[in-house]
Protein backbone atom coordinates (compact mmCIF):
# COMPACT_ATOMS: atom_id res chain seq x y z
CA UNK A 1 0.00 0.00 0.00
CA UNK A 2 1.25 3.17 -0.85
CA UNK A 3 2.04 5.98 1.83
CA UNK A 4 -0.74 8.79 1.99
CA UNK A 5 1.07 12.09 0.73
CA UNK A 6 1.82 14.68 3.72
CA UNK A 7 2.77 17.65 4.00
CA UNK A 8 6.23 18.45 5.64
CA UNK A 9 6.14 18.84 9.27
CA UNK A 10 5.42 22.24 10.74
CA UNK A 11 4.79 23.44 7.36
CA UNK A 12 1.30 24.46 7.11
CA UNK A 13 -1.47 24.54 4.13
CA UNK A 14 -3.56 27.80 5.06
CA UNK A 15 -7.22 26.46 3.85
CA UNK A 16 -9.62 28.57 1.99
CA UNK A 17 -11.53 29.05 5.63
CA UNK A 18 -7.97 30.70 6.89
CA UNK A 19 -7.21 33.13 3.81
CA UNK A 20 -10.25 35.85 4.60
CA UNK A 21 -8.44 36.23 7.68
CA UNK A 22 -4.90 36.35 6.10
CA UNK A 23 -5.82 38.70 3.40
CA UNK A 24 -7.39 40.87 5.75
CA UNK A 25 -4.23 40.98 7.94
CA UNK A 26 -2.16 41.79 4.84
CA UNK A 27 -4.34 44.24 3.90
CA UNK A 28 -4.57 45.66 6.61
CA UNK A 29 -0.63 46.07 7.44
CA UNK A 30 -0.02 47.05 3.53
CA UNK A 31 -2.78 49.64 3.86
CA UNK A 32 -1.24 50.86 7.21
CA UNK A 33 2.40 51.20 5.61
CA UNK A 34 1.19 53.19 2.31
CA UNK A 35 0.00 55.61 5.29
CA UNK A 36 3.60 55.66 6.13
CA UNK A 37 5.11 56.03 3.01
CA UNK A 38 7.09 52.66 3.20
CA UNK A 39 7.64 51.06 0.11
CA UNK A 40 7.50 47.18 -0.71
CA UNK A 41 10.22 45.04 -1.68
CA UNK A 42 10.74 41.47 -3.14
CA UNK A 43 13.56 39.56 -2.17
CA UNK A 44 13.86 35.59 -3.80
CA UNK A 45 13.17 33.03 -1.06
CA UNK A 46 16.68 31.09 -1.58
CA UNK A 47 20.09 33.09 -0.95
CA UNK A 48 23.73 32.20 -0.67
CA UNK A 49 24.09 30.32 2.74
CA UNK A 50 27.06 32.43 3.31
CA UNK A 51 24.68 35.63 3.45
CA UNK A 52 22.81 34.21 6.34
CA UNK A 53 26.46 33.04 8.13
CA UNK A 54 27.53 36.45 7.68
CA UNK A 55 24.79 38.52 8.80
CA UNK A 56 23.15 36.14 11.26
CA UNK A 57 26.42 35.11 13.02
CA UNK A 58 27.74 32.25 13.18
CA UNK A 59 26.86 31.26 17.04
CA UNK A 60 23.42 32.14 16.82
CA UNK A 61 20.46 29.23 17.46
CA UNK A 62 19.12 30.14 14.08
CA UNK A 63 22.98 29.74 12.08
CA UNK A 64 23.69 26.79 14.52
CA UNK A 65 21.12 24.64 14.02
CA UNK A 66 17.67 25.95 12.36
CA UNK A 67 19.07 26.32 8.70
CA UNK A 68 17.49 24.60 5.78
CA UNK A 69 20.86 24.36 3.79
CA UNK A 70 21.06 22.28 0.91
CA UNK A 71 23.62 22.18 -2.46
CA UNK A 72 22.18 22.57 -5.24
CA UNK A 73 23.01 21.07 -8.60
CA UNK A 74 25.99 23.58 -9.45
CA UNK A 75 27.25 22.65 -5.88
CA UNK A 76 26.51 26.01 -4.68
CA UNK A 77 25.38 25.97 -0.79
CA UNK A 78 21.87 27.86 -0.69
CA UNK A 79 19.68 28.44 2.19
CA UNK A 80 15.85 28.95 2.46
CA UNK A 81 15.75 32.12 4.00
CA UNK A 82 15.19 31.89 7.99
CA UNK A 83 14.75 35.68 8.26
CA UNK A 84 14.31 39.30 5.91
CA UNK A 85 16.75 41.41 7.07
CA UNK A 86 19.73 39.88 5.58
CA UNK A 87 18.51 39.00 2.44
CA UNK A 88 16.93 42.75 2.27
CA UNK A 89 20.43 44.15 3.07
CA UNK A 90 21.54 42.00 0.06
CA UNK A 91 19.56 43.59 -2.30
CA UNK A 92 19.56 47.49 -0.85
CA UNK A 93 23.56 46.82 -1.70
CA UNK A 94 22.80 45.40 -4.50
CA UNK A 95 20.90 47.78 -6.36
CA UNK A 96 22.73 50.86 -4.82
CA UNK A 97 19.71 51.52 -3.24
CA UNK A 98 21.54 53.08 0.17
CA UNK A 99 24.26 54.85 -1.51
CA UNK A 100 24.78 58.62 -1.18
CA UNK A 101 23.23 58.39 2.31
CA UNK A 102 19.68 57.52 0.65
CA UNK A 103 16.87 57.30 2.65
CA UNK A 104 15.17 53.78 2.43
CA UNK A 105 11.66 52.70 3.87
CA UNK A 106 11.20 49.53 3.21
CA UNK A 107 9.24 46.62 3.60
CA UNK A 108 8.47 42.76 2.93
CA UNK A 109 6.20 39.70 3.95
CA UNK A 110 6.78 36.23 3.30
CA UNK A 111 7.74 32.68 4.05
CA UNK A 112 10.47 32.30 6.45
CA UNK A 113 12.14 28.41 7.53
CA UNK A 114 13.60 27.55 10.27
CA UNK A 115 13.89 23.95 11.61
CA UNK A 116 12.70 24.22 14.76
CA UNK A 117 10.71 22.00 17.46
CA UNK A 118 6.33 22.52 15.95
CA UNK A 119 4.09 23.49 18.10
CA UNK A 120 1.32 25.79 18.77
CA UNK A 121 3.11 29.51 17.40
CA UNK A 122 6.14 27.73 16.11
CA UNK A 123 6.37 26.34 12.98
CA UNK A 124 9.18 25.50 10.58
CA UNK A 125 7.68 27.55 7.88
CA UNK A 126 5.92 30.77 9.00
CA UNK A 127 5.48 34.04 7.69
CA UNK A 128 6.73 37.16 8.61
CA UNK A 129 5.95 41.38 7.49
CA UNK A 130 9.08 43.48 7.98
CA UNK A 131 10.31 46.60 7.84
CA UNK A 132 13.50 48.07 7.67
CA UNK A 133 15.19 51.64 7.52
CA UNK A 134 17.97 52.73 5.89
CA UNK A 135 20.56 55.59 6.42
CA UNK A 136 18.46 57.09 9.87
CA UNK A 137 20.45 57.20 12.96
CA UNK A 138 18.40 58.79 15.56
CA UNK A 139 15.40 57.81 17.91
CA UNK A 140 12.80 59.35 15.95
CA UNK A 141 12.70 56.64 13.27
CA UNK A 142 12.78 54.02 15.69
CA UNK A 143 9.82 55.59 17.56
CA UNK A 144 8.43 56.00 14.37
CA UNK A 145 8.68 52.08 14.17
CA UNK A 146 7.02 51.89 17.46
CA UNK A 147 4.41 54.29 16.67
CA UNK A 148 3.03 52.32 13.07
CA UNK A 149 2.94 49.17 15.16
CA UNK A 150 0.95 51.04 18.15
CA UNK A 151 -1.46 52.36 15.42
CA UNK A 152 -1.30 48.39 14.37
CA UNK A 153 -2.76 47.19 17.04
CA UNK A 154 -5.47 49.05 17.38
CA UNK A 155 -6.51 48.44 13.82
CA UNK A 156 -6.43 44.87 14.55
CA UNK A 157 -8.33 45.18 17.82
CA UNK A 158 -5.87 43.58 20.03
CA UNK A 159 -3.70 46.78 21.50
CA UNK A 160 -4.61 45.55 25.01
CA UNK A 161 -3.26 42.40 24.40
CA UNK A 162 0.22 43.15 24.18
CA UNK A 163 2.92 45.07 25.66
CA UNK A 164 6.07 46.61 24.66
CA UNK A 165 9.32 45.45 26.34
CA UNK A 166 12.57 48.14 25.29
CA UNK A 167 15.78 47.39 25.86
CA UNK A 168 19.25 48.82 24.73
CA UNK A 169 22.03 47.27 23.60
CA UNK A 170 24.48 49.74 23.23
CA UNK A 171 27.54 50.28 20.68
CA UNK A 172 29.48 47.16 20.16
CA UNK A 173 32.13 48.61 22.52
CA UNK A 174 29.60 48.95 25.32
CA UNK A 175 28.58 45.58 24.50
CA UNK A 176 31.95 44.13 24.85
CA UNK A 177 32.91 45.73 27.56
CA UNK A 178 29.58 44.75 29.24
CA UNK A 179 30.54 41.14 27.57
CA UNK A 180 33.55 40.81 29.77
CA UNK A 181 32.07 41.80 32.70
CA UNK A 182 29.04 39.18 31.97
CA UNK A 183 31.60 36.28 31.26
CA UNK A 184 33.38 37.11 34.74
CA UNK A 185 30.35 36.78 36.90
CA UNK A 186 28.69 33.81 35.36
CA UNK A 187 32.28 31.84 35.32
CA UNK A 188 31.79 32.31 39.06
CA UNK A 189 28.58 30.47 38.97
CA UNK A 190 29.58 28.08 36.38
CA UNK A 191 28.12 25.15 38.07
CA UNK A 192 24.78 27.06 39.02
CA UNK A 193 23.64 27.46 35.14
CA UNK A 194 22.11 25.11 32.61
CA UNK A 195 24.35 23.46 30.00
CA UNK A 196 23.32 25.25 27.31
CA UNK A 197 23.68 28.27 28.99
CA UNK A 198 27.40 27.32 29.77
CA UNK A 199 28.23 26.10 26.31
CA UNK A 200 26.57 30.17 25.71
CA UNK A 201 28.96 31.57 27.84
CA UNK A 202 31.49 30.23 25.57
CA UNK A 203 30.14 31.21 21.86
CA UNK A 204 27.68 34.08 22.32
CA UNK A 205 27.58 34.87 26.42
CA UNK A 206 25.26 37.38 26.26
CA UNK A 207 22.30 35.09 24.64
CA UNK A 208 22.54 33.35 28.59
CA UNK A 209 20.51 36.70 29.65
CA UNK A 210 17.72 34.95 27.22
CA UNK A 211 17.49 31.59 29.06
CA UNK A 212 14.25 30.13 29.65
CA UNK A 213 15.97 27.69 32.06
CA UNK A 214 14.28 28.58 35.87
CA UNK A 215 17.39 27.83 37.94
CA UNK A 216 19.68 29.58 35.18
CA UNK A 217 17.24 32.83 35.23
CA UNK A 218 17.49 32.76 39.27
CA UNK A 219 21.44 32.73 39.14
CA UNK A 220 20.95 35.97 36.59
CA UNK A 221 19.10 38.08 39.38
CA UNK A 222 22.05 39.46 40.44
CA UNK A 223 23.72 39.80 36.78
CA UNK A 224 25.62 42.61 36.13
CA UNK A 225 23.26 45.28 33.96
CA UNK A 226 23.95 45.99 30.45
CA UNK A 227 22.03 49.63 31.04
CA UNK A 228 25.48 50.11 33.79
CA UNK A 229 27.55 49.67 30.50
CA UNK A 230 26.05 51.48 28.26
CA UNK A 231 27.84 54.75 26.31
CA UNK A 232 26.67 58.35 26.78
CA UNK A 233 25.84 58.03 22.20
CA UNK A 234 23.08 55.35 23.16
CA UNK A 235 22.24 56.15 26.59
CA UNK A 236 21.07 59.64 24.83
CA UNK A 237 19.39 57.80 21.61
CA UNK A 238 17.59 55.48 24.04
CA UNK A 239 16.38 58.43 26.20
CA UNK A 240 15.18 60.49 23.08
CA UNK A 241 13.04 57.15 22.53
CA UNK A 242 11.56 57.14 25.45
CA UNK A 243 10.63 60.78 25.40
CA UNK A 244 8.86 60.30 22.34
CA UNK A 245 7.07 56.98 22.97
CA UNK A 246 6.00 59.22 26.76
CA UNK A 247 4.91 62.04 24.13
CA UNK A 248 2.63 59.65 21.68
CA UNK A 249 1.46 57.77 24.89
CA UNK A 250 2.87 54.40 24.20
CA UNK A 251 3.40 52.35 27.45
CA UNK A 252 6.49 50.21 27.47
CA UNK A 253 8.45 48.40 30.09
CA UNK A 254 12.56 48.24 30.20
CA UNK A 255 13.70 44.66 30.17
CA UNK A 256 17.16 45.27 30.58
CA UNK A 257 17.06 41.03 29.74
CA UNK A 258 16.24 41.70 26.19
CA UNK A 259 18.88 40.54 24.33
CA UNK A 260 17.27 39.34 20.90
CA UNK A 261 18.97 36.44 19.06
CA UNK A 262 20.29 37.60 16.31
CA UNK A 263 24.04 39.03 16.42
CA UNK A 264 23.35 41.94 14.40
CA UNK A 265 21.60 44.47 16.65
CA UNK A 266 22.82 47.72 18.41
CA UNK A 267 21.41 50.56 21.06
CA UNK A 268 17.25 49.86 20.61
CA UNK A 269 16.04 46.30 20.67
CA UNK A 270 12.51 45.79 21.22
CA UNK A 271 9.34 42.93 21.50
CA UNK A 272 5.96 43.18 21.31
CA UNK A 273 4.88 40.51 24.09
CA UNK A 274 1.20 39.17 25.07
CA UNK A 275 0.56 36.51 27.53
CA UNK A 276 -2.69 35.26 25.71
CA UNK A 277 -0.50 32.80 23.52
CA UNK A 278 1.06 30.80 25.93
CA UNK A 279 5.25 30.23 25.42
CA UNK A 280 5.18 31.77 21.98
CA UNK A 281 4.48 34.93 23.06
CA UNK A 282 6.66 37.24 21.04
CA UNK A 283 4.43 38.97 18.13
CA UNK A 284 6.74 41.12 16.78
CA UNK A 285 10.48 41.88 17.28
CA UNK A 286 13.07 44.36 16.05
CA UNK A 287 16.27 47.09 16.73
CA UNK A 288 18.49 49.00 15.22
CA UNK A 289 21.61 47.48 13.34
CA UNK A 290 23.73 50.18 12.60
CA UNK A 291 26.88 48.18 12.12
CA UNK A 292 25.26 44.97 9.54
CA UNK A 293 25.69 46.91 6.33
CA UNK A 294 29.23 47.56 6.72
CA UNK A 295 30.20 43.82 8.06
CA UNK A 296 28.13 42.76 4.75
CA UNK A 297 30.42 44.51 2.35
CA UNK A 298 28.52 48.14 1.97
CA UNK A 299 29.55 51.79 3.86
CA UNK A 300 28.54 52.50 7.25
CA UNK A 301 24.64 53.14 6.97
CA UNK A 302 23.05 53.11 9.98
CA UNK A 303 19.83 50.57 9.88
CA UNK A 304 16.51 49.80 11.90
CA UNK A 305 14.09 47.18 11.65
CA UNK A 306 11.81 44.87 12.60
CA UNK A 307 9.74 41.57 11.56
CA UNK A 308 6.40 40.19 12.81
CA UNK A 309 5.04 36.61 12.78
CA UNK A 310 2.09 36.70 11.36
CA UNK A 311 0.98 33.31 12.23
CA UNK A 312 1.04 34.11 15.80
CA UNK A 313 -0.74 37.46 14.84
CA UNK A 314 -3.68 35.76 13.45
CA UNK A 315 -3.94 32.68 16.64
CA UNK A 316 -4.40 36.12 18.66
CA UNK A 317 -6.86 37.73 16.47
CA UNK A 318 -8.60 34.59 16.67
CA UNK A 319 -7.72 34.16 20.23
CA UNK A 320 -9.47 37.66 20.82
CA UNK A 321 -12.22 37.28 18.58
CA UNK A 322 -11.48 39.95 17.16
CA UNK A 323 -12.18 38.49 13.30
CA UNK A 324 -14.36 40.80 11.47
CA UNK A 325 -17.51 39.48 10.59
CA UNK A 326 -17.50 40.90 7.60
CA UNK A 327 -14.95 38.98 5.98
CA UNK A 328 -16.02 35.58 6.66
CA UNK A 329 -18.64 35.67 3.64
CA UNK A 330 -17.18 35.56 0.36
CA UNK A 331 -19.85 35.66 -2.48
CA UNK A 332 -23.08 38.79 -2.37
CA UNK A 333 -25.22 36.84 -4.99
CA UNK A 334 -25.54 33.54 -6.27
CA UNK A 335 -27.18 33.02 -9.62
CA UNK A 336 -29.05 30.05 -10.53
CA UNK A 337 -30.73 29.24 -13.95
CA UNK A 338 -33.04 26.55 -15.01
CA UNK A 339 -32.61 25.69 -18.48
CA UNK A 340 -30.74 25.75 -21.49
CA UNK A 341 -31.54 29.26 -22.52
CA UNK A 342 -31.96 30.48 -18.94
CA UNK A 343 -27.80 29.48 -18.40
CA UNK A 344 -26.81 31.45 -21.68
CA UNK A 345 -29.36 34.59 -20.33
CA UNK A 346 -27.77 34.08 -16.88
CA UNK A 347 -23.68 34.45 -18.39
CA UNK A 348 -24.50 37.67 -20.14
CA UNK A 349 -26.49 38.98 -17.61
CA UNK A 350 -23.49 37.98 -14.98
CA UNK A 351 -21.01 39.43 -17.44
CA UNK A 352 -22.99 42.71 -17.82
CA UNK A 353 -23.21 42.93 -13.95
CA UNK A 354 -19.63 42.70 -13.65
CA UNK A 355 -19.04 45.30 -15.42
CA UNK A 356 -22.00 47.46 -14.00
CA UNK A 357 -21.17 46.91 -9.96
CA UNK A 358 -17.76 47.30 -9.04
CA UNK A 359 -17.01 45.20 -6.10
CA UNK A 360 -19.51 42.43 -6.89
CA UNK A 361 -19.24 39.62 -5.82
CA UNK A 362 -21.15 37.29 -7.95
CA UNK A 363 -21.25 33.02 -8.00
CA UNK A 364 -22.79 31.11 -11.03
CA UNK A 365 -24.04 28.39 -10.36
CA UNK A 366 -22.03 25.77 -12.72
CA UNK A 367 -23.52 22.57 -13.08
CA UNK A 368 -26.91 22.74 -13.72
CA UNK A 369 -29.05 21.29 -10.99
CA UNK A 370 -32.66 21.31 -9.82
CA UNK A 371 -34.06 23.65 -7.99
CA UNK A 372 -33.51 22.06 -4.77
CA UNK A 373 -29.70 21.40 -5.10
CA UNK A 374 -29.36 24.89 -6.73
CA UNK A 375 -30.68 26.65 -3.70
CA UNK A 376 -28.82 24.33 -2.01
CA UNK A 377 -25.21 25.38 -3.57
CA UNK A 378 -26.64 29.20 -3.28
CA UNK A 379 -26.94 28.58 0.93
CA UNK A 380 -23.63 27.01 0.98
CA UNK A 381 -21.89 29.92 -0.87
CA UNK A 382 -22.68 32.23 2.09
CA UNK A 383 -24.72 34.44 -0.58
CA UNK A 384 -26.89 37.39 1.03
CA UNK A 385 -29.42 36.67 -2.04
CA UNK A 386 -29.92 34.17 -4.81
CA UNK A 387 -30.84 35.76 -8.05
CA UNK A 388 -33.37 33.37 -10.05
CA UNK A 389 -33.48 32.87 -13.55
CA UNK A 390 -36.26 30.32 -15.08
CA UNK A 391 -38.38 30.19 -18.26
CA UNK A 392 -41.09 32.92 -16.92
CA UNK A 393 -38.02 35.22 -15.92
CA UNK A 394 -36.77 35.07 -19.27
CA UNK A 395 -39.85 35.53 -20.87
CA UNK A 396 -40.41 38.81 -18.77
CA UNK A 397 -37.13 40.03 -18.77
CA UNK A 398 -36.75 40.06 -14.89
CA UNK A 399 -34.53 37.77 -11.92
CA UNK A 400 -35.79 36.39 -8.81
CA UNK A 401 -34.23 38.08 -6.10
CA UNK A 402 -34.40 35.88 -3.57
CA UNK A 403 -33.20 36.80 0.31
CA UNK A 404 -31.06 33.98 1.58
CA UNK A 405 -30.59 34.96 5.10
CA UNK A 406 -34.10 36.43 5.97
CA UNK A 407 -33.89 40.05 4.45
CA UNK A 408 -37.75 40.05 3.06
CA UNK A 409 -39.52 38.52 0.61
CA UNK A 410 -38.71 37.16 -2.92
CA UNK A 411 -39.67 39.46 -5.64
CA UNK A 412 -38.82 40.18 -9.18
CA UNK A 413 -36.52 42.86 -10.41
CA UNK A 414 -36.12 43.85 -14.16
CA UNK A 415 -32.94 43.29 -15.74
CA UNK A 416 -32.78 46.92 -16.54
CA UNK A 417 -32.79 47.53 -13.03
CA UNK A 418 -30.79 45.18 -11.36
CA UNK A 419 -27.33 46.84 -11.27
CA UNK A 420 -28.83 49.41 -9.08
CA UNK A 421 -30.67 47.24 -7.16
CA UNK A 422 -27.35 45.19 -6.28
CA UNK A 423 -25.50 47.97 -5.76
CA UNK A 424 -27.27 49.97 -2.75
CA UNK A 425 -28.38 46.10 -1.10
CA UNK A 426 -25.46 43.93 -1.62
CA UNK A 427 -22.12 46.51 -2.17
CA UNK A 428 -22.64 49.37 -0.12
CA UNK A 429 -25.28 47.84 2.71
P1 LIG B 1 11.37 33.28 19.28
O1 LIG B 1 12.10 33.81 20.47
O2 LIG B 1 9.90 33.12 19.50
O3 LIG B 1 12.03 32.07 18.69
P2 LIG B 1 12.84 34.90 17.42
O4 LIG B 1 13.56 35.89 18.26
O5 LIG B 1 13.57 33.72 16.92
O6 LIG B 1 11.49 34.43 18.17
P3 LIG B 1 12.65 36.72 15.19
O7 LIG B 1 13.74 36.13 14.42
O8 LIG B 1 12.88 38.02 15.85
O9 LIG B 1 12.10 35.64 16.24
O10 LIG B 1 11.34 36.82 14.28
C1 LIG B 1 10.36 37.84 14.46
C2 LIG B 1 9.01 37.24 14.75
O11 LIG B 1 8.72 36.17 13.86
C3 LIG B 1 8.88 36.58 16.12
O12 LIG B 1 8.64 37.56 17.09
C4 LIG B 1 7.70 35.68 15.92
O13 LIG B 1 6.49 36.40 15.99
C5 LIG B 1 7.91 35.21 14.50
N1 LIG B 1 8.57 33.89 14.49
C6 LIG B 1 9.89 33.60 14.66
N2 LIG B 1 10.11 32.28 14.57
C7 LIG B 1 8.90 31.70 14.32
C8 LIG B 1 8.46 30.36 14.10
N3 LIG B 1 9.32 29.34 14.07
N4 LIG B 1 7.15 30.14 13.88
C9 LIG B 1 6.24 31.16 13.88
N5 LIG B 1 6.61 32.45 14.07
C10 LIG B 1 7.91 32.73 14.29
MG1 LIG C 1 13.67 31.71 17.48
Amino acid sequence: MSKTLQAIRGMNDILPEQTPLWRYFEGTVAGLLDGYGYRQIRMPIVEFTDLFKRSIGEVTDIVEKEMYTFEDRNGDSLTLRPEGTAACVRAVLEHGLSGGGQVQKLWYMGPMFRHERPQKGRYRQFHQIGLEVFNLDGPDIDAELIVLTWRLWKLLGIRDAVTLELNSLGTSEARGRYREALVEFLTAHLDQIDEDSQRRLKTNPLRVLDTKHPETQAVLVNVPKLADYLDEESRVHFEGLKARLDAAGIPYVINPKLVRGLDYYSKTVFEWVTDKLGAQGTVCAGGRYDGLVEQMGGKPTPGVGFAMGIERLILLLETLEQVPESIARQVDVYLCAFGEQAELAGLTLAERLRDQVPGLRLMVNAGAGSFKSQFKKADKSGALYALILGDDELAQQVVGFKPLRGQGEQQNIAWSALADHLATCVVQG
